[in-house]
């Protein structure tokens, strides 16, 4: 069995969206003062790879950790959308014949492009395309870049769309390193209790 880790580094120099909370990691004990070492975390719930559940974008929609965890355990397919500049759309999804209950991933330019600093102009799903694939009734959807949604737009429908139907999201993943195709997606969110995302160490395996 093949592993990747689809996940980004958490770390000082993690690419935060403009807006978000800082990660910052400090030292809250340290040896030899101390007689272990234990670090202090500030960061925001959608930081790094992460998934957005129904409530971030829903009103009293459900939280992460009521989303069953066989939703993000299980095989999916990572199709190739490094065609696309701009937003993903329809037409660039309909080829690939997606079917109801499949687990979606899009490999886009942004994977390709890295994640050392923050690109503006991201690629990113069009509305028309997530009601597409809400209407079509996929189990999960994720993407390469820190939001689903283009940078500034007015139009929700990447989040809600998607969350109004119970189709979590992972953004943040990074598929640099994978090819399209089958694969088996382990997605773990910590279980904070109530919220509306969080992050999540994301692998995918093939055999
Ligand atoms: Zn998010």
């Amino acid at each position: 069995m093949k592993i990747f880790d689809v996940s980004l580094a958490l770390n000082e120099k993690t690419v935060i969206y403009p807006g978000n909370v800082p990660l910052e990691i400090s030292v809250h004990a340290a040896m030899p003062k101390n007689s272990t070492h234990l670090s202090k975390i500030t960061m925001g719930s959608h930081t790094g790879t992460h998934v957005d559940a129904p409530r971030h974008a829903v009103l009293n929609g459900v939280p992460l950790d009521a989303i069953p965890l066989e939703t993000f355990v299980g095989p999916c397919r990572v199709l190739d959308c490094t065609k696309s500049l701009g937003a993903v759309t329809v037409s660039d999804l309909e080829p690939h014949n997606i079917q109801a209950g499949e687990r979606i991933l899009l490999k886009t330019k942004n994977s390709e492009r890295g994640f050392e600093s923050f690109y503006e102009h991201y690629i990113y799903l069009a509305g028309d395309a997530a009601d597409y694939l809400a209407d079509t009734g996929v189990a999960l959807f994720g993407i390469d870049y820190l939001s689903v949604k283009q940078r500034g737009s007015k139009d929700q429908r990447p989040h809600t769309s998607l969350l109004s139907k119970n189709i979590p999201i992972i953004e943040g993943l990074d598929l640099s390193k994978v090819s399209a195709g089958n694969y088996n997606l382990f997605c773990l969110p910590l279980k904070f209790t109530g919220l509306e995302g969080g992050p999540a160490r994301v692998i995918l395996t093939s055999d």
